[in-house]
């Protein structure tokens, strides 16, 4: 899948459409979601799904894809995004 606008999930490994995904952003030495796919910097991207997010926190898969440490708070506060938007536990397969 080569196709632009989509990116590979740092949990599952599929690729989506990054409308389908959360980015986490790292500028300078800073890590900061970002919603609206508007900062720069490297990037890493989950799929908004329950099961992905648990599992990127459960192995910490943002500090492989930015090979350095992501700090806690970032986690935390996916797993607060995961509960407010009320994500949907089945990572689904692209049509
Ligand atoms: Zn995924």
């Amino acid at each position: 899948m080569h196709e632009k606008n989509f990116r590979r999930c740092v949990a599952c490994r599929q690729s989506k459409h990054q409308n389908e995904m959360l980015r986490l952003a790292r500028v300078g030495e800073t890590y900061m979601f970002d919603y609206d796919n508007r900062l720069g910097g490297r990037g890493a991207y989950v799929c908004k799904s329950e099961d992905c997010i648990k599992l990127t926190i459960k192995k910490k898969q943002f500090n492989r894809a930015f090979k350095s440490n992501v700090p806690n708070e970032i986690y935390e506060r996916l797993q607060e995004y995961a509960q407010n938007n009320k994500l949907s536990g089945v990572c689904e397969e692209i049509k």
